[in-house]
């Protein structure tokens, strides 16, 4: 079973919540630093941004080399794209389904009776099972895939010609049946190679 994961953790964990909350933080505190100090209103922010706004303004009058302010843009620059890209990619991770891991999925080929049968299994989220897909017989004389679900008497391979009786043709929802009691049972081929 998976666990549905919290909506409220995954909205604050969203890059847009962890950015706009910097902003409003560091607009909020300094208007209830001025409230507390009984200050005109937007005081301390104003001050902030004069402060930074002198600093910013002594950077240019001190005659830096332009390469310097060039090499300090590209920088800021290549650490904000490294930066954004690791978020974008968490982002993308948390945003991709993760599949339940079941070792019967690589079972997707066996023979029943006389004939083989091929199948996916393909994952369903509303009832989080894996449910069989694309369930087929193949030809035993050219390994076509064919087609037949209406369980006729008699079938002949599209393909090759090769004729099919009653006798070998299963009915694919029986196949089904025996397909999922068997992966229910455990009983099926087993990767050892793990
Ligand atoms: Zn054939």
């Amino acid at each position: 079973m998976i666990k549905p994961k919290s909506k409220f953790k995954t909205f604050l964990n969203h890059p847009w919540t962890i950015g706009l909350g910097c902003v409003l933080f560091a607009i909020v505190v300094p208007i209830i630093f001025d409230i507390i100090k009984k200050l005109p209103f937007l005081t301390t922010l104003s001050n902030i941004f004069f402060a930074a706004y002198n600093i910013i303004g002594t950077f240019f009058t001190i005659k830096t080399p332009m390469y310097i302010v060039v090499i300090i843009i590209i920088l800021v620059i290549i650490v904000e794209a490294i930066y954004f890209n690791h978020l974008i990619k968490k982002y993308v991770e948390k945003l991709t389904p993760k599949l339940p891991a079941e070792d019967f999925i690589q079972w997707n080929r066996d023979k029943f009776k006389k004939i083989i049968w091929t199948w996916k299994w393909i994952y369903n989220a509303q009832y989080n099972k894996y449910l069989i897909a694309d369930l087929r017989p193949e030809c035993n004389k050219c390994s076509f895939k064919m087609y037949n679900d209406n369980g006729y008497a008699i079938y002949i391979c599209p393909n090759c010609g090769n004729i099919y009786g009653s006798d070998v043709f299963e009915n694919p929802s029986d196949i089904r049946m025996v397909i999922e009691q068997r992966v229910e049972k455990g009983d099926y081929p087993k990767n050892d190679s793990k």
